[in-house]
């Protein structure tokens, strides 16, 4: 006997993505997660739901998160109308700020690259000089020389998106069940077994969705997950009155009022803390940018992990035997939601496979034979 369809392991924003996708499709879900001491990306992040820098030297990774952009508009509707909780979802296009032509020349070589690649999904971007760039963000400053914008790139609230996918879960029958760190996966005959310090359950299907956790549990089932973390510290001032409707790469403010200046890429290993270091270079260059931030009062600064692949790209793989069991890494899980979502979820409950498109993504792409 199975206590549910399908165990996902892992309860961030991967995995509560991939849950609401099979919960909607019919399929009875057990989300398990670890308490407050586990490393959580989803809990700590910039929020960007991102499309203009995602693809160079991965078509897939291009289509897929464009895809994801557009799915992101019917689950925050649906989140909204069966849930009730606005998850602040908007997407009103982006802007990478440049403060030098130097970095304006960098961006615009990348956007090339990305476009002069076979077969590569194409997205809406303008180059933009400084006197556009103040037209439509009166608030710049005069450092600011030039912007990449695209009118694809928005952002949202993750935790009013954490806490939607959780209600919406609780409403199909489906299960979130918080400090239940799973330690050990065996395989059964009608699936897998699936135990912790808390007792252990049985399922047919199940989607490893762990984060940082992935690079042990999916050796477990004849998977693997080369996962490490990334560090981010980001910085939020206090609550100020509407000026910046559209998110940059590095500021955005919230739909509560509040700036988020982000985000740094480190490699500390576990270690998320913050450094004045990181923050004050990050706050200069938010300053310059948009020089009344000098007169809000910084209220928290944090750091969080990423999970990061070795080539930054997401994984997806699933086991050959049956019923299989699947593993999903990324470190843009908020953009990805859209189709982790309304796209994976409903795959795996209706066809228990990955969908084609996602064969790239398989971590035999780093089995590299050495020279
Ligand atoms: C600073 C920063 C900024 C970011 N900005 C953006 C952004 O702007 N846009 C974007 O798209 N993405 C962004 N990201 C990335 C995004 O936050 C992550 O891709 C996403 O949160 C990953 O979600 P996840 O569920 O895979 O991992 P996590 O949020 O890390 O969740 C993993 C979960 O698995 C659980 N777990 C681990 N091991 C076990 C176990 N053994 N048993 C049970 N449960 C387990 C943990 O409790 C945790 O809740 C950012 C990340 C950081 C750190």
């Amino acid at each position: 006997m199975t206590e549910a369809d399908t165990v996902v392991v892992g309860g961030g924003i991967v995995g509560a993505s991939i849950a609401f996708g099979l919960a909607r499709s019919g399929e009875s879900v057990i989300l398990l997660d670890e308490g407050d001491i586990a490393f959580r990306a989803s809990r700590g992040n910039f929020a960007l739901v991102w499309v203009q820098s995602k693809g160079l030297a991965m078509p897939a990774y291009a289509a897929w998160t464009q895809r994801s952009a557009k799915e992101w508009n019917d689950l925050a509707a649906i989140l909204r109308s069966e849930t009730g909780i606005d998850i602040a979802h908007s997407q009103p296009g982006g802007f990478t700020l440049c403060l030098s032509q130097k970095e304006v020349d960098a961006r615009l070589t990348k956007l090339q690259q990305f476009h002069s690649q076979p077969n590569v999904a194409h997205f809406p971007y303008e180059i933009l000089d400084h006197d556009e760039v103040k037209r439509r963000l009166p608030h710049i400053g005069d450092k600011v020389v030039g912007a990449v914008f695209s009118p694809l790139d928005g952002h949202a609230n993750p935790l009013l998106l954490m806490r939607a996918l959780h209600s919406y879960l609780a409403m199909k029958g489906s299960e979130y069940r918080p400090t239940h760190a799973v330690e050990i996966i065996e395989r059964t005959p009608e699936g897998f077994r699936v135990k912790g310090g808390w007792g252990e359950i049985r399922t047919a299907k199940l989607v490893l969705a762990a984060g940082l956790g992935n690079a042990r549990l999916a050796p477990m089932v004849g998977l693997e997950a080369p996962v490490k973390p990334s560090r981010g510290q980001l910085i939020v001032t206090e609550k100020t009155v509407p000026f910046l409707h559209n998110p940059m790469v590095t500021i955005r403010q919230t739909n509560e009022g509040g700036v988020l200046i982000g985000d740094s890429k480190e490699d500390a290993g576990f270690e998320n803390v913050t450094g004045t270091g990181v923050l004050s270079v990050m706050a200069d260059r938010a300053i310059q940018m948009f020089p009344r931030l000098r007169h809000l009062n910084v209220v928290r600064t944090w750091s969080a992990l990423r999970v990061m692949s070795p080539d930054g790209f997401p994984i997806y793989d699933q086991t050959s035997c049956d019923p299989p069991a699947f593993v999903t890494s990324c470190h843009s899980g908020v953009t990805l939601a859209g189709v982790h979502a309304m796209t994976l979820g409903p795959a795996l409950a209706q066809n228990a496979r990955l969908p084609e498109t996602l064969a790239a993504f398989t971590p035999k792409r780093f089995h590299v034979p050495a020279n």
